[in-house]
């Protein structure tokens, strides 16, 4: 050691050339274009790559993408509808990507093939998912017959909600039979994933206090079922205590459209039990649902519903996109203001502009 010359990791090696900064072998993939046929071919042959593509033209923007889109769902149209949608709603924490996965994985092991979407409010807030952004359902999202997708941005909820209602039409072309759509249990969404799938499934905790308390009584009158996670270890007498105490407080509320009578389950996610009730309830609910009618009956009224909320949003753009009409707008508040004119008479006379919204001439 002695005689050998001084070494240093930090010496300066002579003759050593500075490595290029740019992966000399990198190329930037070329992003090709695919026609509406290509597009729709792909998603009818189950090709992965393309469903993903095509949902992402969906998400786009862009006018053109747009225009592009809507050619590929009304092609694709025809080809939807054979699925069994779920949507699965709980505060977060509840435990709703350790359900999705274990009871994802329970559905494909049946043979089932398995989308999950989700419609995240608070993406509009953090400028991305919370949904999406965490490493959620890892094992289901490497299961050859699950397909995950995280939600959507977007400023609105109404059009969030349009998007991931034509993601899971192609998804259903795509040939996955069961889709789940996903949200946080804080506000409105709630409303507007019942309005696109035939189950919703509200997880809860077994929890200290009040058992109702925590998610509004609004969001429970809308369950098909009502699953209380984390019944394991130490909790496991507390959620069937909790399993008891739902069941007497749904007797109170207005009977169901349906009939059905709403379930109550326990389950942990973690462990990997009671997810084959929950399972069995989800086909017990459709096969009551199919018999008594109910099933069709409430796709036909989501349909409906989809179409008169179009027409609505439509004439609300293009009525307010009328410049006269922006003008008079601006010129009687303040005579509303003065009380010169009432509400009723500002508003008739703003009507006025439109030959579609004027009143008929007698
Ligand atoms: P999310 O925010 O509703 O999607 O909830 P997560 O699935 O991320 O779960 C929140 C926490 O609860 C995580 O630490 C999970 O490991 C835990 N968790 C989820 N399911 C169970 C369960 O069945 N039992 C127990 N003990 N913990 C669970």
């Amino acid at each position: 050691m002695k005689n050998q010359p001084f070494q240093s990791a930090l010496s300066v090696q002579e003759g050593v050339e500075q490595p290029s900064q740019v992966n000399p072998n990198f190329r930037k993939k070329p992003t090709v274009d695919l026609s509406v046929e290509e597009y729709v071919k792909g998603i009818l042959d189950g090709n992965r790559v393309i469903l993903s593509r095509a949902i992402t033209l969906i998400e786009s923007y862009n006018s053109k993408h747009a225009e592009k889109a809507q050619r590929v769902i009304e092609k694709i149209l025809p080809y939807s509808g054979n699925s069994l949608r779920i949507g699965i709603t709980g505060v977060p924490g509840v435990g709703k990507s350790t359900f999705i996965e274990t009871l994802g994985k329970y559905i494909t092991s049946q043979g089932n093939k398995i989308a999950v979407l989700a419609i995240d409010p608070s993406s509009e807030r953090t400028k991305g998912s919370i949904l999406g952004d965490k490493t959620r359902m890892e094992e289901l999202s490497i299961d050859p017959n699950a397909f995950i997708r995280p939600s959507p941005s977007g400023h609105n909820l109404g059009g969030v909600a349009r998007k991931t209602r034509e993601s899971m039409i192609l998804c259903e072309a795509a040939g996955f039979n069961v889709i789940i759509v996903e949200t946080v249990g804080v506000g409105q969404s709630e409303t507007v994933v019942k309005s696109m799938v035939d189950f919703f499934l509200l997880l809860m905790l077994a929890g200290a206090g009040d058992e109702l308390q925590g998610i509004k009584r609004g969001i429970m009158e809308m369950a098909d079922a009502i699953v209380i996670n984390k019944a394991d270890g130490n909790n496991i007498k507390q959620a069937s205590w909790a399993k008891a105490q739902y069941k007497s407080a749904l007797h109170l509320f207005p009977p169901t459209d349906s009939g059905w009578e709403v379930a109550v389950n326990t389950c942990s996610a973690r462990e990997h039990t009671g997810i084959d009730t929950v399972w069995d309830t989800i086909q017990d609910f459709v096969i009551f649902t199919q018999q008594n009618g109910f099933f069709l009956q409430q796709r036909n009224e989501q349909l409906i519903a989809i179409f008169k909320e179009w027409i609505n949003n439509q004439l609300d753009q293009y009525f307010y996109a009328i410049p006269e009409v922006k003008t008079t707008i601006e010129e009687v508040i303040p005579l509303i203001k003065e009380k010169t004119m009432t509400p009723y008479q500002a508003g008739s006379k703003v009507l006025n502009i439109s030959r579609i919204f004027a009143p008929p001439k007698r």
